[in-house]
């Protein structure tokens, strides 16, 4: 025979019984008593003088109002039924232009009057430009899409709570369940028979996410494909300047004066680039987006495979102790 606490609206929260017995009872976030989850008391003068503890009378509690056995059952059934890790909704990987940015480039070398005409000056000018942004293109698309798939990825390949692993919320669900049916079935289940760590540890899947050898060549190519912009497309943002400099003396000793030349406005260039680089990266947005979701629901599915043979494997166990249990029979204290 099993006995089951409840507790009543009276409670005010003085914290004896959770204080004296937190196997029975537990705190809430509002700071009132809660019955632990599968909790059961079978000795019945032990029952009656927990339930004295209260002042206020909100302990009550009811003998084998449905058996140990049966909420045991109840327990596996659960587990039984669980379902993993839910799969997202693709709309869910949408790559958002507005939150990207091609970051801050400046040439260096402006205003300097070097040049002795103008065409230099702007080659001058377009190969900074070059060696400044345009160069880096690769880089710069890896980066953005390096962004991406950090911020909306990386609940499905990291393993730590606060970077909001989504293994660690549903493990936390399983395990909860399982102590739910241990604190029904008692000692006869192992101290580890609650602990649930499942990560998708496939060696292939977590060695492309994290050395981000997917985000390589197969997503850089259709950005690319989408800036057919040459290098000589940005000239229009670079501007040249001139200004008479000192140029030394003639035969009869007289000054000499001669136009020089500069470039500026580099960074005009390398602002426009970087819009590009990102409209780019949205009109490829399809790849991206569907590259993504592919390894999570990869990544996904390897998790709910892990779990699912975990929890058999433990149902198993538990299977065992409860079917072995006694039937109780009804009744009220
Ligand atoms: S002893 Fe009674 S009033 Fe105090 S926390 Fe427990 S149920 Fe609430």
């Amino acid at each position: 025979m099993a006995g089951k606490f409840s507790i009543s609206k009276n409670c005010v929260g003085c914290g004896l019984c959770y204080l004296q017995y937190p196997e029975y009872f537990s705190e809430t976030d509002d700071g009132l008593a809660e019955i632990v989850k599968g909790s059961f008391i079978d000795d019945q003068s032990k029952a009656e003088k927990i339930v004295a503890v209260c002042d206020v009378k909100a302990i009550a509690v009811a003998f084998t109002e449905g058996s140990k056995k049966a909420e045991a059952k109840k327990v596996l059934e659960k587990l039984k039924n669980f379902q993993g890790l839910t799969l997202p909704r693709e709309s869910e990987f949408k790559f958002i232009r507005e939150n990207y940015s091609a970051g801050y480039y400046r040439g260096s070398g402006e205003h300097r009057y070097e040049y002795s005409s103008e065409s230099a000056a702007e080659r001058a000018g377009l190969a900074e430009f070059e060696r400044c942004m345009y160069s880096q293109i690769d880089a710069i698309i890896l980066k953005i899409i390096t962004e991406y798939r950090a911020s909306l990825l990386k609940p499905y390949y990291t393993k730590n709570e606060a970077e909001k692993s989504v293994y660690v919320q549903i493990n936390k669900k399983v395990s909860k369940l399982l102590s739910e049916l241990k604190n029904i079935v008692g000692k006869e289940l192992s101290e580890s028979f609650t602990r649930i760590e499942v990560y998708p540890d496939n060696a292939l899947v977590w060695k492309m996410l994290n050395k981000g050898e997917l985000v390589s060549d197969e997503l850089i190519s259709p950005v690319r494909r989408k800036l057919d912009y040459s290098l000589n497309d940005y000239k229009m943002y670079l501007d040249t300047d001139d200004m008479e400099r000192y140029a030394g003396t003639d035969w009869r000793g007289n000054s000499k004066y001669k136009d020089m030349y500069c470039y500026y406005n580099v960074s005009k260039a390398c602002e426009e680039l970087g819009k590009d680089i990102v409209n780019a990266c949205y009109w490829a947005s399809d790849t991206i987006e569907e590259q993504a979701y592919g390894a999570v629901k990869t990544l996904v599915e390897v998790y709910n495979k892990q779990l699912k043979k975990l929890i058999s494997q433990k149902v198993a166990e538990a299977e065992k102790v409860v079917n072995a249990m006694p039937e109780d029979s009804p009744k009220k204290n």
